[in-house]
Formats: C-alpha cells, sequence, structure tokens
C-alpha cells in the first residue's frame, strides 16, 4: 500500500495528524508531496520573506521525513487548479491507496481540497482530512442555539469550558519506517516567487527552532507577559506567530507546553492572558468559516461599505513607508517594513491610523500588511483590519478612534522603541519624542522627519463624519 501526505501549511514531523495517520499502518509505503504554487501565492500577497521562510522550513522538513526514511517530492505550478493536476498524475504514477491531509480553512483553500477529493475519489484513492491547525474545529464552539458567536469574550468562555472537557492530544512524530533513513536528499528547487532575506536569529526557520523558543517562552517569560505585551520596547512576546502561521508550530503543542510548565494556565488569568491570544486566532478562524465571505474581504459590517474613502497616493505611501510625521506610527512600519514583523500594539495602532486618520479603505492597509508579513495569514489578518477598521465581528466601536500620539505616549513613554527605528530623532529628548516638530520649532532645530501628514483632530471629526453618513445611509 502507499500513503500520500499531501503537506501544504503543516510543516512539522511533530503532532502532525496527517502525517501520523499515514504512517500508522507500518507495512504502508509513505511518501509526502509539497507543491508550490507561486501564481496563487502572488494572489494571495505572500510576503517574499514568508516565501523565503517556508522553503527554509522546507528544507528541515525534508531531511526530518528523509530521516524516518520518507521521502519528500516537492513539485512547482501556477495556482491551486493545475496543483490539483499535479495531484492526480502523482498518485496514479505513484499508485497512491491514500491521500491524507490537513485542512485549510480559507475558501480558495477549501474549494481546492473538495475538488481534490472529487477527483481522488473518481480514481480510487480514499482521503482523509483532518482538522490539525486549530485547537478546537470550527464550528464545535456555538452558542445555545447552534450559531457562532459573534463576541469574542462568550467565546473564549465557551472554548475555555470545551477544552476542560477534552483536551485536544498532540499525536506523536511518526517512527521510522522499516526501511530506515533515506540518504541526504539533494534541496528542492527554489521557489519561481520573489524570496526576501529575513533575520534568522529572530525568526530561526524549521521545526527544531520553533519548539526551542515555545520552550523557553513557556518556562519564564510567558509569566510576564500580561505586563509586558504592551510594550513594543521589550521583547515580552512569543515570536511564534510566523512558525504558527506556516504550520511549522502546532497550538495544540503550544498549548500542551504551557500547561507542562503551569498545570492551572487556563485559570489562572495572569498566565491566561497569552493562551487567550491562541484563542484570539482560533476565534478568527472559526469566523472564516462560519463566514466565507470574510474570506473574499468583504466587511462583516454591511453598511462600512457605504464609507466614503478617500483615495489618496502621498498619504499612502507615507503610511507605508513609516513617514507620516507620527513617531510611533512611522517607527512602526518601519519595524514592518525591515523585520516582516511587527508588534501587535502596533499593529492595532498603524492599522487604526491610516483607516481612522487617513480615512483609507482598510482593504489598501490589509494588503500591504500580507505583502510584508513574514507570519502573513489572512484569518488574523483580515480579523484584526476588520477590527480596527470596526468593519468586522466585535470590532472597535467606529467612534473610538486612537490618538496616535497619546498611544505612542502610553506604551513607549520615554520613545525607547521610536528612538531603535528613528534615527533622525535621536537628539530629541524623552519628554518630546512623541511631537519632535515642536520642539524642533521651539529649539531652531531643523529635523530630517516630516511634519504630521494630517492634524488628529480635523481628522477625527473627518472620519467620524463619514462614518456616520455611512451609517444613517440608509
Ligand atoms: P503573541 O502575543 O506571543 O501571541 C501568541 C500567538 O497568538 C501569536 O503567535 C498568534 O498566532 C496568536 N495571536 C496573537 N494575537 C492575535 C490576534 N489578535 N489575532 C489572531 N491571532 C493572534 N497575526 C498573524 O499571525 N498574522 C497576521 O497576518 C496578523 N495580522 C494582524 C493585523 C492587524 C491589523 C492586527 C491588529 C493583528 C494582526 N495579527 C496577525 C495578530 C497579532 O498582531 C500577531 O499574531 C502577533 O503580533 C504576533 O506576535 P507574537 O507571536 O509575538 O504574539
Amino acid at each position: 500500500r502507499t500513503h500520500l501526505v499531501w503537506l501544504r501549511n503543516d510543516l512539522r514531523v511533530n503532532d502532525n495528524l496527517a502525517l501520523n495517520a499515514a504512517c500508522r499502518d507500518a507495512e504502508a509505503k509513505v511518501i509526502a508531496l509539497y507543491i508550490a504554487t507561486p501564481g496563487q501565492w502572488r494572489q494571495h500577497d505572500m510576503a517574499p520573506k514568508q516565501a523565503a521562510f517556508i522553503y527554509d522550513s522546507l528544507l528541515e522538513l525534508q531531511q526530518a521525513l528523509a530521516d524516518r526514511g520518507i521521502e519528500l517530492v516537492t513539485q512547482a505550478c501556477d495556482d491551486f487548479a493545475a496543483s490539483l493536476d499535479i495531484l492526480s498524475t502523482f498518485c496514479e504514477q505513484q499508485q497512491v491507496d491514500a491521500l491524507f491531509y490537513n485542512y485549510q480553512y480559507e475558501l480558495n483553500e477549501r474549494q481546492r481540497d473538495a475538488e481534490a477529493e472529487k477527483r481522488l475519489d473518481k480514481a480510487g484513492v480514499v482521503c482523509q482530512g483532518f482538522d490539525d491547525s486549530l485547537l478546537l474545529p470550527p464550528g464545535s464552539v456555538q452558542t445555545g442555539d447552534g450559531k457562532m458567536y459573534k463576541v469574542y469574550t462568550p467565546f473564549s468562555k465557551a472554548f475555555v469550558r470545551r477544552l476542560q472537557l477534552a483536551m485536544p492530544a498532540c499525536v506523536a512524530a511518526p517512527k521510522a519506517r522499516s526501511g530506515g533513513a533515506l540518504k541526504s536528499p539533494d534541496a528542492p528547487q527554489r521557489f519561481d516567487y520573489p524570496m526576501e532575506e529575513y533575520d534568522r536569529e529572530r525568526f530561526p526557520p524549521g521545526e527544531s527552532a520553533a519548539l526551542q523558543r515555545l520552550r523557553h517562552f513557556a518556562q519564564q517569560p510567558i509569566r510576564d507577559y500580561h505586563q509586558q505585551r504592551d510594550t513594543p520596547s521589550v521583547d515580552g512576546t512569543s515570536r511564534l506567530s510566523v512558525y504558527l502561521a506556516t504550520g511549522v508550530l502546532s497550538p495544540r503543542q503550544c498549548l500542551h507546553r504551557v500547561l507542562k510548565e503551569h498545570p492551572r494556565a487556563l485559570e489562572e488569568s495572569t498566565l491566561f492572558s497569552w493562551l487567550n491570544e491562541l484563542i484570539w486566532r482560533e476565534f478568527y478562524r472559526h469566523l472564516m468559516v462560519a463566514y466565507p465571505a470574510l474570506c473574499r474581504h468583504q466587511p462583516f459590517v454591511g453598511w462600512t461599505r457605504r464609507v466614503d474613502w478617500q483615495r489618496n497616493e502621498a498619504h499612502f505611501a507615507a503610511w507605508q513607508a513609516g513617514k507620516t510625521g507620527y513617531p510611533i506610527v512611522d517607527a512602526a512600519m518601519r519595524q514592518m517594513n525591515a523585520l516582516g514583523w511587527m508588534h501587535n500594539r502596533l499593529r492595532m495602532i498603524t492599522a487604526s491610523f491610516l483607516v481612522k486618520d487617513l480615512l483609507i479603505d482598510w482593504h489598501e492597509g490589509e494588503r500591504y500588511f500580507m505583502q510584508k508579513l513574514i507570519d502573513g495569514d489572512l484569518a488574523a489578518n483580515n480579523g484584526g483590519w476588520q477590527w480596527a477598521a470596526s468593519t468586522g465581528v466585535d470590532p472597535v466601536p467606529y467612534f473610538r478612534i486612537f490618538n496616535p500620539t497619546t498611544q505612542g505616549e502610553r506604551f513607549d513613554k520615554q520613545g525607547a522603541f521610536i528612538r531603535q527605528w528613528l534615527p533622525e530623532l535621536k537628539e530629541v529628548p524623552d519628554s518630546d519624542i512623541h511631537q519632535p516638530q515642536r520642539w524642533a520649532e521651539k529649539n531652531h532645530k531643523k529635523l530630517d522627519y516630516p511634519a504630521p501628514i494630517v492634524e488628529h483632530k480635523q481628522a477625527r471629526k473627518k472620519t467620524l463624519d463619514a462614518f456616520e453618513r455611512a451609517k444613517n445611509a440608509a
């Protein structure tokens, strides 16, 4: 018998439900297949840093599989439609009896998988899919009347109750097949997709680095997370998002590692604050399945479609480049442009600035983030943008508009973070770091830093008017 594991967003050997299931039959020959789809990635705005990270993680995975006697075959084609042909041909050539794969919940991915099952079923290949990238499958946490929650807090409470009833278990990495290890494989062909170098010290690729980072974070830093998570100048968050977004790590591994170190983490609010973020991740994925229109980037709150967004190329370019004249916004954008990662608090501030200060359509920002983020993930990114733009499920109310100056003062008081990214402000004293132009004027200095591109008070009013007009226009 031949079992095929179709790897996509699950680039690991530990706790990989499809891989584990494929290997259960000791007699079966097991092959793994990865199909790169650069045309599809372009359509999905995958960041070149993420593409490079995936490639590097595949290299480690290929070796880990070879050590277990499993060959990883990598192929490439343009898009999902073409990948179905590759898959069918491969199954035929290798005389595959059963296909094992882990579900992806985005719309295009689900359509592809449905089509794959249909085709392979006709060809006599038995297909088995697994809910692998989530702690609990979509649809399993519902309100009393069987609907998806539209508010986060009750969802989170119900989620924890479900977890406490039945904890999803981790499965082991497969043992070596009876034929023993394969000889070291040649590296897969590089993707025909722009690949951009990323900071390998911050984001070392591959599963062993992910597990090491998780172990470290779960031992000590997690204890201070509730206090440090909103301070961008401190390395106080897990930085595991890239591993979770690419499936190099599973959320079950995160949960169990934390519970091993801190058995009461689900009950203790300080420790729970990190697990709660993992549940936000689940919330947005569950929502995407309940409301597939979210995958098509539709707003959840219908009337927000009528907001009269401003088209202003110069403002958008200034936001992208980190040259808006608001130091916290600019430092954050430069962090993302350089690292492909941005601190969560700053994602909220920069998203809010684009939408509520510049009145630019949130879709533009969503897209730019995807193009840059090493941890780009449709559900989390769309969820975050629709939260900030007040268009989503349980969003910030449209009339609550962050003031970018006071946000900076609150979360980066002395400007430690701003100074990391805006060297042109190094002379500005702490007390003026959030309004450097005022300081420059007072002291007759010339700064190589722009004046604010909009005045917050006026911008706020304009945005409130635009949202109210949209809301009231029946
Ligand atoms: P930690 O604080 O250590 O959190 C642990 C894990 O929980 C994260 O790795 C992530 O998987 C998950 N998580 C944390 N916060 C959220 C959240 N608000 N929503 C969903 N999952 C969460 N996260 C992405 O993974 N990919 C994205 O493309 C993405 N885009 C975002 C866009 C906006 C506008 C906003 C406001 C948030 C976005 N987030 C996104 C969520 C969050 O900012 C990042 O997950 C987090 O900053 C990653 O850093 P970390 O791993 O150190 O997080």
